[in-house]
C-alpha cells in the first residue's frame, strides 16, 4: 500500500510522520529544494488559543485538539515550544464587547482557562502596553514555535521511520483511472500510489483541479512582519493581540523563541495566481509598524534587523477543506489559512486514521516517536560545552557570532538534509542574528561546498538559480 503526500509545509510533514505510524509505503513529494520552504516559513509562529475561531467551523475543532497535542510533539520531536499566553487587547468599549464575545465563543469551542482582566493588571503583567488599553482577554494556552522547526523535525522523525522524501520534485498530474487515484505524475518519474493527500498549501487548488475537483478557490493575502534585535524582545513577555478586523486577527506584537521581538503582520489581498508576492512593501511595513506601536508604544523599528512577508492561501470560503473527496483515494488538507500551524497536528491525525482505516491497514509495531534535535551550542552549559568540544573539535569553532552557531552545528545540518543556506539557516539559526548572515554567509558556503563536494559557486540561497558567489573576480 503507497501513499503519496503533495507538499512538505507543516501540515503535509506532519501527515507524512502519522502516516508513518502505519503499515504503509509513504512517499512525500516537495517540489522546492528543502522541508517548510512555502508557507511555513514565514508567519508568526503562534500557537492559537483558538478562541477567534466560529464554534462549528473546522478551524475551531482542530485549532483546539491542535494546539492541546503541542506540548507532547515538542516533546517527542525536541523543538522548542513555550507556552507563554497571550493578551488580546481593548482600546474601546467596543473592543471591550468584542473581548467578551471572543471569551465566550472560546468557552464554547472548549479552550480553557480564558479571562478578561482590566488595563491596570495588564500593565502589571506587560509594562510597556499602551496606558490607553482598558481590559485584556488572558489566553494562557497560547504558545510560540518557529514554524519550520515543527515541520524539518516531523520529516526527520518520519524519515527514520521510513519515509521516502521527494525534494525537487514536482507533481505535475494525478493518474485518476476509473474513478480512482492510481499515480502521481513528477518532474522526476511517475509513482503508483493508492492514495494521496493534498498539502500543497499555496497551490492547493493547483493539486486539487488535477483530479477534477473545484475546491478549494484560494486567494493570496500577504502578511508583512518586522524582526527586532535581542535588546527590544523584553517589550513583551506575551503574545499581544489588538481586537481582531473583519479579515485579520490584527497586527501582533511578540517575543520569538530567540528572544527577538516580532510585529506583524498586515493583511492585503493579493491579485489571484500572486502566491510568490513575498516583497515587503513601505506601506506594509509602515501599516505593521503603527499597528505594533498602538499597543506598546514604546517600540523602536530601527532596531528592525530583517522584514519579511508571508502569503496566506486563504480560501473563499474561509474554511479549511479536510478529508477524502469524491475522487477515491484523493484527500485534501487545503485552504490552510491560519490557524493552520496550530491545526496541523490534529490535521494530520485525523487524516492518517481516516487514510488507513478506508485501506485497513494495522499500525507498525516499531514506530518510534522519537527524535532528537542538533546541539544548541549557545544554550549549552560551560560543562557541556567542554564535552562537546573533545567528542568532535568543530563544536569549539564559532561559525555564526550573533547567534553563536558552531562548525559542529552546521556539519550536522548537512548531514541531516541541508543543501542551501536557508536550509543552515533554519535548521540552526546560522544567519538568523543582528548581522542577517554578513558576517557568517561566505563561512557557510565554504562548509556546504566543502561537506557536499561542490564548487562554491554551486552552493544557493535556497534553490534554483539564486547563487550566492557567480565566478571568480581574478584568474
Ligand atoms: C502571514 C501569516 C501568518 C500566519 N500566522 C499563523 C500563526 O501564527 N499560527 C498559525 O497557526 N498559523 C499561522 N499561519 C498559517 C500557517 O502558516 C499555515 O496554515 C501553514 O504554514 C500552512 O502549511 P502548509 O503545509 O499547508 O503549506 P506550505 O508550508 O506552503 O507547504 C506546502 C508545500 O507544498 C509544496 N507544493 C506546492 N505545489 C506542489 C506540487 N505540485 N508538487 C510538490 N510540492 C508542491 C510547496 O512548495 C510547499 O512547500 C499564518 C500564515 C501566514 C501567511
Amino acid at each position: 500500500m503507497r501513499i503519496g503526500v503533495i507538499g512538505a509545509g507543516v501540515v503535509g510533514a506532519l501527515i507524512a510522520r502519522e502516516l508513518c505510524r502505519y503499515e504503509v509505503e509513504v512517499h512525500l513529494f516537495e517540489r522546492a529544494a528543502d522541508v517548510a520552504f512555502g508557507v511555513t516559513k514565514a508567519n508568526s509562529g503562534v500557537i492559537h488559543g483558538c478562541f477567534h475561531e466560529g464554534p462549528g467551523t473546522a478551524r475551531a475543532r482542530f485549532c483546539v485538539e491542535g494546539s492541546a497535542m503541542y506540548a507532547t510533539l515538542a516533546a517527542e520531536l525536541d523543538f522548542p515550544f513555550r507556552r507563554i499566553g497571550a493578551h488580546v487587547i481593548a482600546f474601546t468599549p467596543v473592543d471591550e464587547q468584542t473581548l467578551a464575545q471572543l471569551r465566550d465563543q472560546g468557552e464554547e469551542i472548549g479552550v480553557p482557562g480564558l479571562t478578561i482582566i482590566s488595563g491596570e493588571e495588564l500593565r502589571a503583567r506587560e509594562p510597556h502596553v499602551s496606558p490607553q488599553a482598558r481590559a485584556a482577554l488572558w489566553s494562557p494556552t497560547v504558545g510560540i514555535v518557529e514554524p519550520w522547526d515543527v515541520a524539518i523535525a516531523a520529516v526527520e522523525n518520519a524519515r527514520d521511520n521510513g519515509l521516502l522524501l521527494h525534494l525537487n520534485t514536482e507533481v505535475t498530474a494525478i493518474d485518476v483511472i476509473g474513478g480512482r487515484v492510481r499515480a502521481v505524475t513528477t518532474t522526476r518519474g511517475t509513482f503508483p500510489v493508492d492514495a494521496v493527500v493534498n498539502a500543497a498549501g499555496l497551490y492547493a487548488d493547483q493539486v486539487a483541479r488535477m483530479v477534477g475537483l473545484s475546491a478549494p478557490v484560494l486567494h493570496p493575502r500577504r502578511g508583512e512582519y518586522l524582526l527586532l534585535d535581542k535588546p527590544a524582545g523584553k517589550m513583551a513577555n506575551s503574545v499581544l493581540f489588538p481586537a481582531p478586523t473583519d479579515n485579520s486577527k490584527g497586527i501582533l506584537v511578540l517575543p520569538t523563541i530567540d528572544g527577538n521581538l516580532l510585529l506583524g503582520p498586515t493583511a492585503d489581498d493579493l491579485p489571484a495566481f500572486t502566491p510568490d508576492a513575498v516583497a515587503t512593501t513601505t506601506s506594509g511595513l509602515t501599516a505593521a509598524i503603527a499597528g505594533a506601536q498602538r499597543l506598546v508604544p514604546k517600540i523602536d523599528p530601527r532596531l528592525t534587523i530583517k522584514t519579511f512577508a508571508g502569503v496566506r492561501p486563504e480560501p473563499i470560503t474561509g474554511e479549511f477543506t479536510v478529508g477524502p473527496t469524491n475522487v477515491r483515494g484523493f484527500y485534501q488538507a487545503a485552504g490552510m489559512r491560519s490557524p493552520g500551524l496550530t491545526a496541523a497536528p490534529a490535521i494530520a491525525r485525523y487524516l492518517a486514521q481516516e487514510l488507513t482505516h478506508a485501506i485497513n491497514v494495522p499500525k507498525k509495531a516499531a514506530f518510534n516517536p522519537k527524535r532528537t534535535a542538533i546541539p544548541r551550542f549557545s544554550a549549552l552549559s560551560p560543562h557541556d560545552r567542554s564535552t562537546l568540544i573533545d567528542a568532535d573539535p568543530r563544536y569549539g569553532r564559532i561559525v555564526c557570532r550573533c547567534n553563536e552557531v558552531t562548525e559542529g552545528e552546521i556539519v550536522a545540518a548537512i548531514r541531516r538534509g541541508a543543501r542551501t543556506l536557508d536550509g543552515i539557516k533554519f535548521r540552526t539559526r546560522a544567519g538568523f542574528g543582528r548581522c542577517q548572515g554578513g558576517f557568517c554567509t561566505a563561512r557557510i558556503v565554504a562548509i556546504l561546498a566543502r561537506e557536499l563536494g561542490v564548487p562554491p559557486e554551486e552552493v544557493r540561497v535556497r534553490g534554483n538559480d539564486d547563487r550566492i558567489i557567480v565566478g571568480r573576480v581574478r584568474p
